[in-house]
């Protein structure tokens, strides 16, 4: 059995549901589908869900909103109206909307877009329409009940067969409406997964799978056929705008993997994510790595003291300590025999830069210290570089022959991933250089 989600972009028409329909229908396992709210039809367009956020401000703020209600509603009205569907939208947003007032909560407004997409989609598919409600059960936490929501959609699978369910939100036991952070339907979606062991959570987007890099950097980079958890989480941290694995841990935990596949091209095989593969068979196989990501604006602070000897470790707990206190995460410490440097995001110092050195500078400790920003971290991923040589020292030729200078290096214990730092104005440059150089093979 398969369970499915379908982003907003998926959604976004009545030409898209037809898209979504044809790919349910075309197997026969394919029995649950979580779905989004409409999103952008193209890049002038609104997502449902930014539009019910819009409608609240304009309830709390006293704002006329029918201008904004009637986009909403027309885009549901059209839908239904193309696909000759008999489920009366109109008559349900209007009774929906006819209840609202100051005292309605942005979550329950912005929930409603996935609800008006599912009830359409389960008429159309065929298939029972299960309310999120129903299932997803929170604690007063903001946590999800797992036994709880786990046996509900068990029971309700049981006793409907073939269900679609929005994504997005879910209930406290009071019946109040709790959303998941945006673009939570994935979430729902892998929940639904791992409740009801599937054999797989295909995850349908508008992208043949997870691009090597961001397609900014190289509009035609390859897309990724198979990526461990571990790479997608070293990924996804270093900015690749992927699937996030915190969001798919629940079907991680049962070990079940995910498919990211593209609606508009459902002959693609898109990506699978899974906790390992064996990797004779996959086409990274054929190659070191398996993505690069990475992200700008870090800042480096170097710390001198000479012959530091024994007090290294003392000092660097002081330092650490102070980042601590002043919230700013820690990226990298590289070290040398009488130094050591932090590196960090320069946003997260904010205005606080001065009173941070002048701390630095009252440690008697500390013979100097300095501070430079526009540094970039670039994380090379790839399960197959565990344990190989000559990959660094390729990543270093690759680099140092275009004049590309690194500020900084590392390496994860695990060795599936190799970060750089860069100046920021080599940023791009290292990045396409790096993917030429291993995206074609070893
Ligand atoms: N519709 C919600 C959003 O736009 C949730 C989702 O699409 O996953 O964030």
């Amino acid at each position: 059995m398969k369970v499915l989600k379908f982003g907003g972009s998926s959604l976004a028409s009545s030409e898209q549901f037809a898209k979504v329909k044809d790919i349910v229908m075309s197997d026969d396992s394919r029995e649950a589908v979580i779905v989004s709210a409409p999103g952008k039809r193209n890049a002038a367009d609104n997502k449902i869900t930014d539009l019910l956020y819009l409608l609240h401000a304009h309830i709390q703020y006293g704002v006329s909103h029918e201008g904004v209600m009637g986009m909403i509603k027309d885009r549901f009205v059209g839908i239904r109206t193309d696909l000759g569907l008999k489920t009366d939208i109109e008559k349900i947003i209007d009774e929906t909307f006819e209840k609202v007032s100051k005292k309605t909560t942005a979550d329950f407004i912005a929930s409603r877009g996935e609800y008006f997409c599912a009830l359409l989609m389960a008429e159309y598919l065929g298939y029972e329409f299960v309310d999120a409600t129903e299932w997803v059960e929170f604690d007063y936490k903001g946590k999800v009940k797992t036994k709880k929501s786990e046996e509900k959609l068990r029971a309700l699978k049981k006793k409907y067969g073939r269900i679609v369910t929005p994504g997005f939100y879910g209930a406290y036991k009071s019946g109040d409406i709790k959303v998941f952070p945006r673009g939570g339907s994935d979430i729902t979606g892998a929940l639904a997964a791992a409740y009801l062991g599937a054999e797989i959570y295909e995850n349908w987007t508008d992208v043949s799978g997870i691009l090597m890099v961001d397609p900014k950097i190289v509009p035609d980079s390859k897309a990724i056929a198979r990526i461990t958890y571990d790479e997608l989480r070293e990924l996804s941290y270093m900015g690749a705008s992927v699937l996030h694995e915190d969001t798919v841990f629940p079907v991680r935990l049962k070990d079940i993997p995910v498919n990211i596949r593209n609606t508009n091209d459902p002959e693609a095989a898109g990506t699978i994510i899974a906790e390992e593969f064996d990797d004779e068979l996959s086409e990274e196989h054929e190659r070191f790595i398996t993505g690069i990501a990475g992200k700008k604006n870090y800042s480096v602070i170097n710390v001198y003291k000479s012959r530091i000897g024994e007090g290294k470790i003392k000092l660097m707990r002081e330092v650490l300590q102070l980042f601590d206190t002043y919230g700013i995460p820690v990226e990298q410490v590289p070290s040398g025999t009488d130094s050591f440097s932090l590196v960090f995001p320069t946003e997260s110092l904010g205005s606080r830069q001065h009173e941070l050195m002048h701390e630095l500078e009252e440690n008697d400790s500390i013979d100097r210290c300095g501070i430079s920003e526009g540094v970039s971290l670039i994380s090379i991923v790839g399960r197959q570089m565990a344990y190989r040589t000559g990959i660094s020292g390729r990543v270093f030729k690759t680099l140092g022959d275009n004049k590309i200078n690194i500020r900084t290096i590392e390496q994860g214990p695990d060795e599936i991933n190799i970060m750089v730092g860069v100046y920021n104005e080599d940023f791009e440059k290292a990045i396409r250089l790096l993917y030429e150089s291993f995206a074609k093979e070893r």
